[in-house]
């Protein structure tokens, strides 16, 4: 299965050997080389996600989740599993693992004054 990148799509599932979207033909490999194989929705059921996820044999990151507790609640899973997770909106610094990146930067650094 293989998720359309289209947020406004009404068919998002897709079989894994389409190249575009069956519904509004957009295109599901993004730089020819990834594919959406879950969407991450703010909820709280990031750990069910998160699990399900890293059955992927060939997963090597995942880019999400986009709170700061819903990535907390999967962090360990991912860890355990050798996942990068590298999430562009969850700034708490209680985010601490080797295979834990952001792309914002953290509260902490945040509210430091700079001069
Ligand atoms: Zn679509």
């Amino acid at each position: 299965m293989t998720y359309c990148i289209n947020p406004d799509c009404s068919q998002r599932e897709n079989p894994d050997n389409c190249a575009v979207c069956e519904n509004c033909t957009t295109p599901l490999i993004l730089q020819n080389r990834y594919r959406i194989k879950h969407p991450l929705q703010i909820n709280k059921y990031s750990c069910k996600v998160a699990q399900k996820l890293v059955k992927y044999p060939d997963l090597l990151a995942v880019l999400g989740h986009y709170s700061s507790e819903a990535t907390k609640q999967a962090l360990s899973i991912y860890t355990k599993a050798g996942v990068v997770l590298v999430s562009a909106t969850s700034t708490s610094d209680n985010l601490k693992s080797p295979f834990f990146f952001r792309t914002v930067p953290s509260d902490r650094m945040a509210s430091h004054k700079r001069y």
